[in-house]
């Protein structure tokens, strides 16, 4: 239940209840949002996560929703939409200041378009700039952080911070910047100037893109490769390919990958990351870590 407090706070800004999360989420899965809110200004949202933060509301940061599974169910909490901070800027010929709801396509498109480059391993990865920087999304051993100049954040106690590369930890997968609640909101960053064999690293990519499973919804690859090994091999090897759970499946395509058919539900989909780490985990002895966010109770809660 909202309280008069939080309610008052967020009067004057577009709040919807009970929204549901599934049509935001690529995987299709995941209740209602007892509020969801997609600020169109930094200012507005520092009112709302302020105002959040200060009622010891649950916040979620949601971006294009490509890596993220909602429980089933009403979601106590306000959900906070980056959709509406999405332009860019361009600085100089090489730098630019991109919103973080700025979709991570179109950015690779705008760079290519600008004879940069640097981008291409972002070929074919769905999703939201801000997204992409809080899990430093990557192929190929790149990752969108190594291209950051700065990043501009809303603290949880409604500071803003700009930080610039050498004050972000980040490794495979992983960026400081999502360890403690704060919401990305600007990234600045330079690319260099495009060379010639750029159009080939981008070509390959998009044929690796071509091998991976489409035509049902899904969030990309479950599972981090734990050092050294492909997640997709051991779940493979593990027999993982073709389990489910419900409507949710485990690709036989590529066994890191779940797929919805049509009517999987949240807690489906969990079990069935459940099962496979367990078969990994029994087999070698190795612990998955899920690549995507899982909110709500399961063995990976955040
Ligand atoms: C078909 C497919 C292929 C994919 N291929 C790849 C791939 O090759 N490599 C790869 O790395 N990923 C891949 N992904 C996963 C996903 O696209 C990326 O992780 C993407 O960068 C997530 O961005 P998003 O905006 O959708 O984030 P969301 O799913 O909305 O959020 C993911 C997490 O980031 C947080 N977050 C989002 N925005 C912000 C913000 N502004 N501030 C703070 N926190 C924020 C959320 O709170 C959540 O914890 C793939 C997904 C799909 C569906």
């Amino acid at each position: 239940m909202l309280s008069n407090n939080l309610r008052s706070a967020l009067s004057g800004i577009i709040i919807k209840e009970n929204w549901p999360l599934s049509p935001l989420c690529t995987l299709g899965v995941g209740g209602e949002a007892e509020i969801f809110t997609a600020p169109d200004s930094i200012e507005q949202m520092k009112i709302v996560f302020s105002a959040a933060m200060n009622e010891n509301y649950p916040v979620y940061i949601l971006g294009g929703g490509s890596n993220v599974i909602f429980p089933d169910g009403l979601v106590h909490g306000v959900v906070i939409s980056t959709m509406n901070l999405n332009s860019i800027e361009w600085r100089t010929p090489f730098t630019a200041d991109v919103d973080a709801g700025f979709k991570l396509p179109l950015l690779l498109k705008e760079v290519r378009e600008h004879n940069l480059g640097g981008l291409e391993f972002a070929a074919g990865i769905p999703g939201t700039l801000g997204g992409a920087i809080a899990g430093n999304a990557g192929a190929g051993g790149h990752g969108v952080c190594e291209l950051i100049d700065n990043v501009i954040t809303i603290e949880s106690d409604g500071e803003i911070i700009n930080r610039n590369n050498s004050m972000i930890d980040y490794s495979y997968r992983h960026c400081g910047l999502a360890d403690e609640k704060r919401i990305i909101v600007s990234v600045r960053m330079t690319f260099r100037p495009s060379q010639h064999e750029d159009q080939k690293i981008f070509e390959n990519f998009m044929m690796m893109r071509a091998k991976q499973p489409h035509g049902h919804k899904n969030a990309g690859c479950t599972f981090k490769n734990p050092g050294g090994y492909s997640a997709g091999k051991l779940l493979d090897e593990c027999g993982c390919k073709n389990l489910s759970a419900g409507d949710a499946v485990v690709s036989d395509m590529h066994a890191n990958f779940i797929l919805n058919r049509g009517h999987a539900s949240s807690s489906d989909v969990i079990e069935l990351i459940e099962l496979c780490a367990q078969r990994v985990y029994n087999s070698t002895g190795i612990k998955l870590e899920p690549e995507i966010k899982i909110y709500g109770s399961c063995l990976f809660s955040q």
